[in-house]
């Protein structure tokens, strides 16, 4: 047992052949003391080997499951004669500032902190050690800089806390290699600004593509700060416009029926409407099955008919939309960028003319962002551009901020993320200078709630 926790001791082989005398205290407690040998004067660089004392220090080195390891370290302290500085001697198990865990122990710790769905908590009682000083060692080791800027970044904001002081985070993403490149405070345009203005120029004229959510803010900041970078739209984020415009006109003729609730149509409407979200063709028209409201058997496409019968706007409507779906559905073989244009320019046009004022509407915000809706179709290895990289990381940022019950903390928040997220993210074994923690409020005063008087 005795070789065994040493092993784990020490990060490596040699540092055994320092150790002096180990005395096993218990099957998983240790004392040991280092052998003795000549130090150099931190102040004055002259060699000692003159001992001014011991001191008996705890190391926190919990390496088993469910079993705290200490190792009772006497710790030496050197005189120099020609100073009179006395100094501790150097020792290989602990890191630099972190003298009460080994080493080993803080990169356990710190791997152990690297999956989305592990919690401080969760690390603190596999190691023996308290949330807090699990919360330091991190804070400590992982402090992650930004990144260059890649060829093609994503743009978008992601929900952060309601009690922070900005709700909106945003994060910016490299599309090719799928890794966060920074995770910023604030989706406000002056906080944006100023980050953007703080990069190089060269750095920022290296960008070739931004993809952005149909946002003007992000548009005007993309077309300020990536002067050689064609701005795209996110396809998906178009997409969920005219859908969401196609389901304002279902609710629309729904309230017709308001006083009907009972009526086939409203039924419908209510119930079925997923059906005319989806894409047509992904509509299932061979399996069978009953249909409460309609009271037959049948299938999805049946459906799909019955409930744009309804009304005359919902079957125009969901056409339009059906047109848009088609036309961003365009392969890359296929691809050609005139008869995309025109096309683009031909649906504008059926929707102004609909009658419809929710796809009127819809024409307007589909010419304001015409150019970008364009510049999206360009295909990187076979995969068309949009902001997926980041819709795929938000389930597991929301899953992350969840289990720290919501970070309030904005710097450990983001390092948690980046360091989770990006594969290869490595942490220092250096203390990071920068103070993570924020200094505590003093408790003011409270009131209970019933307090009389
Ligand atoms: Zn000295």
């Amino acid at each position: 047992m005795k070789k065994f926790i040493m092993k784990a001791l020490a990060l490596s082989e040699e540092a055994y052949d320092q150790i002096e005398e180990v005395k096993s205290l218990e099957d998983f407690n240790l004392e040991l003391t280092l052998k003795k040998k000549v130090h150099y004067c931190p102040k004055c660089d002259k060699e000692t080997m003159y001992v001014k004392g011991y001191t008996k220090r705890k190391i926190s080195h919990s390496f088993l499951l469910n079993r705290e390891t200490t190792i009772f370290y006497n710790c030496r302290r050197y005189l120099c004669k020609h100073c009179r500085a006395s100094f501790t001697e150097s020792n290989p198990f602990t890191l630099k500032d972190q003298t009460k865990i080994s080493s080993y122990s803080i990169i356990s710790i710190l791997n152990d902190l690297r999956p989305y769905n592990s919690t401080f908590s969760d690390v603190a009682r596999r190691y023996h050690i308290s949330v807090s000083k699990v919360v330091d060692v991190f804070d400590s080791y992982v402090q992650i800089p930004r990144k260059k800027l890649s060829r093609i970044i994503c743009l978008d904001e992601f929900y952060f806390n309601s009690h922070s002081k900005y709700k909106y985070a945003f994060m910016i993403m490299d599309f090719e290699k799928k890794i966060i490149l920074d995770i910023l405070e604030s989706r406000h345009t002056q906080f944006l600004n100023s980050y953007f203005y703080s990069i190089p120029r060269e750095e920022r004229n290296n960008v070739d593509y931004v993809i952005i959510d149909m946002y003007k803010n992000y548009c005007d900041l993309a077309s300020i700060f990536f002067k050689e970078a064609s701005v795209c739209v996110d396809p998906f984020h178009v997409v969920k416009k005219i859908n969401d415009s196609l389901n304002i006109v279902r609710k629309r003729i729904m309230r017709k029926y308001n006083d009907t609730h009972d009526s086939k149509e409203y039924k419908l409407l209510k119930y079925r409407y997923k059906i005319i979200l989806k894409n047509r063709d992904n509509i299932n028209s061979d399996a069978f099955y009953y249909d409460r409201i309609l009271g037959f058997h049948t299938n999805e496409n049946r459906v799909l008919e019955e409930i744009l019968k309804i009304d005359v706007d919902l079957r125009v409507a969901y056409q339009l939309k059906e047109m848009y779906i088609q036309f961003n559905d365009q392969e890359e073989l296929t691809h050609n960028a005139k008869k995309t244009r025109i096309q683009l320019e031909s649906i504008i046009e059926a929707m102004e003319t609909s009658d419809i004022k929710e796809f009127t509407y819809c024409a307007n915000t589909l010419m304001n962002w015409k150019k970008e809706i364009l510049n999206s179709f360009v295909w990187i290895n076979g995969r068309r551009l949009s902001n997926g990289p980041i819709e795929g990381k938000n389930n597991y940022v929301k899953k992350i901020l969840s289990n720290a019950n919501g970070f309030r903390n904005f710097d450990r928040a983001r390092n948690r993320i980046i360091f989770s997220q990006n594969q290869f993210e490595k942490f220092s074994l250096t203390k990071h200078k920068k103070e993570i923690k924020k200094p505590g409020k003093n408790r003011g005063k409270y009131k209970k709630k019933n307090q009389k008087g």
